[in-house]
């Protein structure tokens, strides 16, 4: 039975990523506070919030310091604009800040507002910026298959998910996708981490080169794929694809719209996976989720360009309305500032060990074929059968099954991939880790009951 304000929600709101086939009968879980790492339902039912939102709300609900950061610039300066030679101090300090933190040298920062543009500008820097250094032919970009970067037309081209490209006549054709480095599921038989990790570098050595190098200007990537699967490469990867980017004059893109600000225990899951970036995107846990804000950090010789392309054509024209808004600058600067004083890349890394090994430990469970993960976040595998890793018929709703069990249970976890991800807010206790991972295995358990039961068998 759907509630008065379930059919109200249904009947006008068109929710992103959901079935909106099924959605209507289902009802939304429509959600009314948070404390912590917890929100309430409008009923007052409480739910760990085992996804930090979208893998976004570092902090927790109930931040009073970013209410009162808002509040105060609100009061100030609500709004202000960087077109046209127009700046604030909330925009300059966040900037360097960005630079100061950044995992490679950086010159400058360029704000947008969500982490779909922020890949959206690198991809229209790497074409600007060729033609300002007189290279126009070098513009593909190379990324990889389950990859997450956005939804806009150039950045769902960069992610690796077919429901983003199927019915949207996308990718570009300037997009590429490279192999994914999934051991679990894309190793050959018997193939170590290690071989793997030298086969898709070779592999990806021999597409730039089908391509012609003269053609590829950059390959982008996320240190820990997200919303494909929490898919963690092998140890060497980056150790072994930067050779063949360098070779080649390929730059590198790191996407941090997941991994950046703490979620690995460094600044920027780079540091942490190895990775050399020649420029970052940036998004979610920068401002703790409070308000949109993302953002481009770009080294020296990128800014260079963009300077000497202007001195000829008179402007750079890109940039959003709010770019760099004040409100959501000022919310995102509290927030780096919080995270250094309560050392929050400290407790991730202090308590990384106690998560890990609750998530692995879900490894044993029937349904799990692979549980994996790093720093705070991770995802379970949910395989029919164990040993020849088959997936269960997508008709038989498994992912959305165990969503719905864990959220009765009193958990918002995320089907992804091929699995259930889990990502919590980076200041979640011990205590509210094992009430995490207790809520979960109870609601993987039901699922089994449910899928060797009647239920699998009537739903496909
Ligand atoms: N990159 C990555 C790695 C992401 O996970 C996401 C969102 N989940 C995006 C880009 C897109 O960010 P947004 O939804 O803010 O546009």
């Amino acid at each position: 039975m759907v509630s008065n304000l379930q059919a109200r929600d249904a009947a006008t709101v068109l929710h992103p990523y959901s079935n909106l086939a099924t959605l209507p009968s289902q009802g939304s879980l429509i959600l009314e506070r948070g404390e912590g790492v917890f929100v309430y339902d409008v009923d007052g039912k409480p739910y760990i919030e085992g996804m930090a939102g979208l893998w976004c709300n570092g902090l927790g609900h109930g931040r009073e310091e970013l209410v009162e950061a808002a509040a105060e610039q609100m009061r100030r300066l609500p709004f202000a604009h960087l077109f046209t030679g127009k700046s604030h101090d909330p925009a300059i300090a966040l900037a360097e800040k960005l630079k100061e933190l950044a995992p490679m040298k950086a010159a400058k920062v360029f704000f947008c507002n969500s982490g779909s543009e922020a890949n959206d500008t690198q991809v229209k820097l790497v074409w600007y910026v060729n033609n300002a250094l007189g290279r126009p032919q070098k513009k593909k970009i190379i990324s990889r298959i389950k990859a997450y970067h956005g939804v806009t037309v150039a950045s769902a081209s960069l992610t690796g998910l077919p429901n983003n490209h199927i019915d949207f006549d996308l990718p570009l054709p300037q997009v590429r996708h490279a192999g994914c480095p999934h051991h679990y599921r894309f190793a050959a038989p018997g193939e170590t981490e290690e071989d793997f990790a030298t086969r898709l570098a070779a592999e990806l050595d021999a597409l730039i080169e089908a391509e012609g190098p003269e053609t590829v200007a950059a390959f982008i990537a996320e240190p820990i794929m997200g919303a494909g699967g929490v898919i963690v490469p092998p140890a060497t990867y980056f150790e072994k694809i930067q050779p063949v980017l360098e070779k080649h004059d390929v730059m590198l893109i790191a996407d941090e719209v997941i991994c950046g600000f703490g979620r690995l225990g460094e600044w920027f899951g780079s540091t942490a996976l190895g990775m050399k970036p020649d420029t970052v995107s940036v998004a979610k846990q920068l401002s703790s989720s409070y308000l949109p804000i993302a953002g481009v950090i770009i080294p020296d010789w990128i800014d260079e360009a963009l300077t000497s392309q202007s001195a000829k054509i008179g402007t750079f024209g890109h940039g959003y309305t709010y770019s760099g808004h004040p409100v959501a600058a000022a919310v995102a600067l509290k927030t780096l500032e919080i995270y250094e004083r309560e050392d929050i890349l400290g407790h991730v890394r202090r308590i990384t060990p106690h998560f890990q090994a609750r998530l692995k430990a879900l490894g044993e469970h029937p349904l799990i074929g692979e549980a994996r993960g790093m720093g705070l976040i991770g995802a379970v595998e949910i395989v029919a059968d164990k040993a020849s890793k088959r997936l269960f018929d997508p008709k038989t709703g498994m992912g959305t099954k165990i969503v719905g069990l864990a959220q009765e249970e009193g958990l918002i976890v995320r089907a992804i991939g091929d699995g259930i991800a889990v990502c919590p807010p980076m200041v979640i206790t011990e205590a509210e880790i094992d009430a995490l991972f207790d809520r979960l295995g109870r609601a993987l358990d039901r699922a089994e009951e449910w899928a060797t039961g009647a239920g699998a068998r009537a739903a496909a």
